[in-house]
């Protein structure tokens, strides 16, 4: 029937970041994990840039492991898991020897929240190719060893979102220790119009 109205509308989740949600997750909960989205000052940007679909489930299986987040820069859709095993976070930071930016999450929560910055990062990469392919196409021939945590050394997509995630919480350090790394991220900022404030 056209006019079908489910009883419960109002609790179907949403969020001004992402054209889709598919979670189990009350909006509550959504909104509180989406708010490093403002306080990295990223939200207005989002908004026009919003990810096609945002999935948060308690796992996320990608390659037939489990993964903190998935995002595909065909579509645009970003996966990403609420629970984190113990051993996946509550690290102390320190330059290339730690996992990821996601694993200093002092959280489960926090750490969520950090993959959500790796993922947005991967998000303003894809979008960098649709406004500037050339300075896209430079970014992939990025030498990755240089990378300050153990997964941006995976490939030139990681190192560039793991990158991101540095150049929000961890600024000084990756000035100091990766300055190359530092100014491909103010470099693609600028391309794509978006001021991020630095934690
Ligand atoms: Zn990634």
């Amino acid at each position: 029937m056209s006019d079908f109205v489910p009883d419960n509308a109002a609790e179907i989740p949403s969020t001004p970041y992402a054209k889709q949600i598919a979670t189990h997750l009350g909006q509550d909960h959504i909104d509180r994990l989406t708010q490093i989205f403002v306080d990295i000052g990223v939200a207005q940007w989002l908004e026009q840039y919003p990810f096609s679909r945002l999935e948060l489930t308690q796992n996320v299986i990608y390659d037939n492991r489990l993964a903190s987040g998935v995002y595909s820069y065909k579509t645009g859709i970003l996966k990403i898991a609420t629970t984190r095993a113990k051993s996946e976070y509550g690290y102390p930071f320190r330059w290339q020897s730690i996992y990821s930016v996601s694993s200093t999450g002092e959280t489960q929560f926090q750490a969520t929240q950090r993959t959500l910055v790796h993922e947005l990062g991967h998000h303003l990469h894809a979008i960098l190719a649709r406004m500037d392919m050339e300075f896209f196409m430079e970014t992939t021939r990025a030498v990755i060893l240089r990378g300050g945590t153990t997964y941006s050394k995976n490939n030139q997509l990681e190192y560039f979102a793991e990158t991101f995630a540095l150049y929000v919480f961890y600024p000084t350090e990756l000035l100091v220790k990766d300055g190359f790394g530092y100014g491909m991220i103010e470099s693609a900022l600028e391309r794509v119009g978006l001021e991020v404030k630095q934690q």
